[in-house]
């Protein structure tokens, strides 16, 4: 890892001791399956309930709550965009994802941060095209900024993993 502010895991992303972890949320940001719903189950229901006060989140857009019974204290909910090969935007859409919640991140002070691979599941985004605007994005951002100290990426599979390492050996 030739940064010292980028760490990869391989792990739930539930369970990591951070200052907040990032949610792969949909629209609504009520819940839903994958990452979304382990993190529903794992924070519980008051989440949800400041969750219905937020409106909904736009697509490439982020919003923050608490963590509740997390061990991370916050929660940046983001929307990432649904693969449509490539023709609608899902680029920028992705880039955005990581931007808003890296801003939002050095708002609050935040100073370790945890990345799921945002639309990598259900919806459908190549992950190694995901993975590229993940770090690269990231990579900007704390060129510019102090905050957040540490960003961890946080993968399920030996398949990520390895496109993930690929990418931060570089
Ligand atoms: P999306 O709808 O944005 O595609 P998903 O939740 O379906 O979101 O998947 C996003 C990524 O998160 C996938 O790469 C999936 O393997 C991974 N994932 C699912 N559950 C967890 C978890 N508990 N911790 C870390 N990563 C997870």
């Amino acid at each position: 890892m030739k940064n010292q502010r980028l760490e990869l895991i391989k792990g739930d992303i539930t369970t990591l001791d951070v200052d907040a972890i990032v949610n792969a949320a949909n629209n609504s940001l009520l819940g839903g399956g994958g990452v979304d719903g382990a993190i529903h189950k794992a924070a519980g229901p008051d989440l949800r309930a400041e969750c219905v006060n937020l409106n909904g989140c736009p697509t490439g857009q982020a919003k923050i709550t608490k963590g509740y019974r997390l061990k991370a204290k916050h929660i940046i909910h983001t929307v990432g965009p649904v693969w449509c090969g490539g023709y609608r935007d899902e680029h920028s859409l992705l880039a955005s994802c990581y931007q808003t919640s890296l801003s939002l991140a050095k708002e609050n002070m935040i100073k370790t941060l945890a990345f799921p691979g945002i639309s990598t599941g259900v919806y459908g985004f190549p992950k190694d095209q995901a993975a590229l605007i993940a770090v690269s994005e990231t990579k900007r951002f704390l060129r510019k900024n102090v905050f957040p100290e540490k960003v961890i990426f946080v993968v399920f599979f030996d398949d990520s993993y390895e496109i993930y390492r690929k990418l931060l050996d570089q």
